[in-house]
């Protein structure tokens, strides 16, 4: 993607809007203009091309006038495609916090979804849902102390590398040599992140094992780590501790047994289809039946919530598929549903048919059977955010069954306290008033064991600004 700007330097939010409709990688040409109050865009690709432009405000501030400069490139690249922007011009990963922050600036729900709909073109449905969601979110975000903080613990293992994954996890079968060293460095990490929360005089509220697939390491592995948390910060106020066990053939007697001597009563076991040819394709080495047993073996021993994970979008997958995934997923009785909608990276296996797949047409009705399938069964949308790439533009977005949100998918998504993330691939998001910054670690297991020291000696920022 190729752009030029004149009249202003607003080139971020010319891409932004750019690949809304085409891979950053593609030979598209944008030229965007912003003079006589007016934003101009021209786009040409593969000799076709498409002109918009759009009013900029009178003395425009400098959201103003990125949304006017958006507008006009969404406009011409429409003229020469045909991808549909549900979300109109919002590009940033979070819609249901702009909704939120309408409200608290005092707006009705219905002025607020007017505003989404008309500053920033987002469909009426989509702005619906985002009112819906940003009030349930208020409702989780005032749970939260002042002196809140939530954990996350990365273990970027898996059993085997699923083909549209593009997260930092590696196949264990490659990286037995780290796993031990690893343990060691994030046990270290965590204890020193333990310190800096008493410190601060910091309370946790909420936890998270995420990867990767932490189920994937030996049970007395992850035993291990949960302990160490447990044990380094002042849990007095934590109400919630999730640990991702995506996939089900991770889930042995041993690990759930575990999992609830240690007081975890939350889990995700991640279906992402109930088709093995499609389980097959993506290389998830599971069964459906792997699934059901995996949920059978986790109530049996008195896991309280359980979310399951889908994608839309799959290859080869249609909504009659999607229908029958959803017949066996809720038939299992899980507590919340996550839908996402397929998205593809440059790094992910599936990438050459990225612009094939990005088209799918049925992925939005994909979405709307979701959504009625899971209000039928009870389980209303809490959480939800936007990835670039995704097909059709879509959302992907949580369902919970009433009591049953997950408090530390609310709490990263709105960014109202700081998150202290600990080992490979993880980024620490630390908030202060307007004011977010982060940490990241490295993402590869190796680099994480061979620089942990460094990575130490970088928590001390966190003092320097909380404080
Ligand atoms: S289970 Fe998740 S993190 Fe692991 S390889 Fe598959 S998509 Fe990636």
């Amino acid at each position: 993607m190729t752009i030029t700007t004149k009249g202003h330097e607003l080139s971020t939010a010319v891409e932004q809007a750019a690949q809304l409709f085409f891979d950053v990688h593609s030979d598209l040409e944008v030229e965007s203009v912003v003079e006589n109050g007016l934003a101009s865009a021209r786009v040409s690709k593969d000799g076709l091309t498409g002109m918009g432009s759009w009013p900029v405000p009178e003395t425009p501030d400098k959201k103003a006038l990125s949304n006017s400069v958006k507008k006009a490139v969404l406009l011409a690249c429409k003229e020469i495609s045909d991808m549909p922007t549900p979300w109109g011009i919002s590009t940033g990963i979070r819609p249901a916090k702009l909704a939120r922050l309408l409200l608290e600036e005092g707006k009705t729900p219905a002025e607020a979804a007017a505003e989404l709909e008309n500053e920033y073109w987002i469909e009426p449905d989509r702005a619906r849902l985002c009112i819906d969601v940003a009030q349930k979110e208020q409702k989780i975000i005032g749970m939260a102390g002042e002196k809140a903080v939530s954990l996350y613990v990365g273990i970027p293992f898996c059993p085997t590398r699923c083909a549209y994954c593009s997260f930092i996890s590696q196949a264990l079968t490659h990286n037995n040599k780290f796993l031990l060293p690893y343990v060691d460095a994030c046990e270290r990490e965590i204890r020193r992140c333990g310190e800096i929360s008493a410190e601060l005089g910091l309370k946790p509220v909420s936890a998270y094992f995420g990867g990767g697939t932490p189920t994937a390491i030996p049970a007395e592995l992850l035993e291990r780590l949960i302990k160490t948390l447990k044990s380094s910060f002042d849990m007095s106020e934590l109400r919630e501790l999730t640990v991702e066990a995506g996939r089900p053939d991770t889930l042995t007697p041993e690990m759930m047994s575990m999992l609830r001597k240690n007081g975890i009563r939350r889990i995700s076991i991640n279906p992402q289809s109930m088709h093995q040819s499609t389980l097959d394709a993506i290389g998830r080495r599971h069964s459906p039946e792997d699934v059901e047993r995996a949920f059978a073996l986790a109530r049996r021993e008195g896991m309280e919530i359980i979310n399951a994970d889908l994608i839309l979008g799959l290859p080869g997958e249609d909504v009659n598929m999607l229908s029958e995934t959803l017949d066996r997923i809720t038939a299992l009785g899980p507590d919340t549903v996550t839908v996402h909608t397929m998205y593809l990276k440059r790094a992910a296996r599936l990438r050459d048919d990225f612009e094939k797949l990005r088209f799918a047409r049925n992925v939005n009705e994909m979405m709307e059977l979701c959504r009625r399938r899971m209000s039928e069964y009870g389980a209303e949308p809490y959480y939800m955010y936007k990835q670039k790439n995704t097909l059709g533009n879509l959302e992907n977005v949580s369902f919970a069954k009433p009591g049953a949100e997950c408090l530390y998918n609310v709490y990263i998504m709105e960014e109202v306290h700081s998150i202290f993330a600990m080992g490979g691939g993880a980024s620490t998001k630390l908030v202060r008033g307007d004011r977010i910054e982060r940490i990241f670690n490295p993402k590869e297991a190796g680099d994480y064991v061979n620089r942990i020291d460094g990575i130490l000696a970088k928590k001390d920022y966190i003092l320097e600004f909380l404080k």
